[in-house]
């Protein structure tokens, strides 16, 4: 799915074709005696910058060769004005591009792209529908640009250079306020037939349970989300339970302004309640992936997000709840499940990554 450059024939990245690529043309090289020139045009040239746009920030760095991010930029998601995106996207390009050679921009956004990588479907976020935005920035960046979906970078990333490492059948969820999926498979991203793979957080798990942004009810994301923490936190606090003393205390009595964020942080500092809670969501955690490992078999969940600050508060009834519900369990290996090593900076460093790759292929 992810972006070639106009004019030439789009298709899903492949990490093998890319690599064999690489490795041909550094056999190539030595045969030459041009090693250290290609060293050099694989080094130093390789930096790039990935955005990250997010509901309300946009996050921007510059990101070498080894995932690692030397300068950064941020700025405030402008609204949902399209043109208002690209000039941040422009701004934030000039300003970090200004100290670096960058080769190209990787953008990486909540959303569906077309599957040449070309258009962006739908944002949830912005008022993008139907928006080519890459031929937009291609000719306002005067550079390669690659467009993905966010989940899918920060997959790519974690893959690359994190918890994923080694591992040809990966599953990335990052638990936000909803769920976000992706797959990185024998090396490439999986985004299925028509770019849209990957939307886990919309399996019905609870069939008439909790209503869902998406219009159906018992998404999984209605129970195993930060919001879905914050959900069932502030039900907890105004049911009067003594149990839930701590928790109201924590924002003076007002139940309403509880979120998974303060409940994490409860948890964490030891609230009996609150690691409660954390417990539960683990357990609806588990129960997914193990739906999700009866279709998918992947060799390992990599989970990301903000709720994963909870660590084995959460991973460890997830793992538990994983392997009570897991298909064939006892006769059959398990993936594992691991928490995602890299941080809130995923996004950007993978659509970094894979804008820099993308463009190594066409060269
Ligand atoms: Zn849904």
């Amino acid at each position: 799915m992810y972006a070639q450059s106009s004019g030439e024939q789009a298709g899903p990245l492949s990490r093998p074709a890319a690599w064999r690529r690489r490795s041909a043309s550094y056999r190539a090289g030595r045969r030459q005696g041009d090693g250290f020139r290609e060293q050099m045009r694989l080094g130093r040239k390789g930096l790039a910058i990935g955005i990250d746009i997010g509901g309300t920030k946009v996050a921007a760095g510059v990101v070498d060769a080894d995932g690692t991010i030397l300068s950064e930029a941020r700025r405030s998601t402008p609204g949902t004005d399209p043109r208002a995106v690209e000039r941040v996207i422009v701004d934030l390009v000039e300003e970090l591009g200004s100290g670096h050679r960058i080769r190209s921009v990787g953008i990486g956004a909540a959303g569906w792209m077309d599957l040449d990588g070309g258009t962006v479907l739908f944002s949830p976020h912005l008022a993008w529908r139907n928006e080519p935005l890459r031929a937009n920035l291609q000719h306002l960046l005067r550079r390669p640009v690659l467009l993905a979906n966010d989940a899918d970078a920060a997959a790519w990333a974690e893959w690359r250079f994190g918890a994923g490492q080694g591992e040809d059948r990966l599953v990335c969820i990052t638990l936000g306020t909803g769920i976000g999926g992706a797959m990185v498979m024998d090396g490439r991203v999986e985004r299925g037939r028509f770019g849209v793979a990957g939307e886990f957080g919309h399996q019905v798990i609870m069939p008439g349970g909790h209503r869902c942004e998406c219009g159906n009810r018992g998404c999984w994301e209605q129970y195993a989300s930060g919001n879905a923490l914050g959900r069932e936190a502030r039900i907890l606090a105004r049911s009067n339970s003594p149990m839930a003393q701590d928790l109201l205390g924590a924002v003076g009595g007002r139940a309403e302004t509880i979120t998974g964020a303060i409940v994490t942080e409860l948890a964490l500092a030891g609230d009996a309640a609150s690691r409660e809670l954390i417990e539960e969501v683990g357990e609806w955690l588990g129960l997914g992936l193990a739906n999700l490992a009866a279709a998918l078999d992947p060799g390992l969940f990599v989970i990301g997000g903000g709720l994963c600050s909870a660590g084995d508060l959460l991973v460890e009834p997830a793992q538990k709840a994983f392997a009570r519900n897991l298909t064939g369990r006892g006769f059959r290996p398990a993936a594992g499940i691991q928490l995602a090593a890299l941080g809130p900076n995923a996004g950007l460093i993978g659509a970094a990554d894979l804008s820099r790759v993308s463009s190594r292929v066409r060269s």
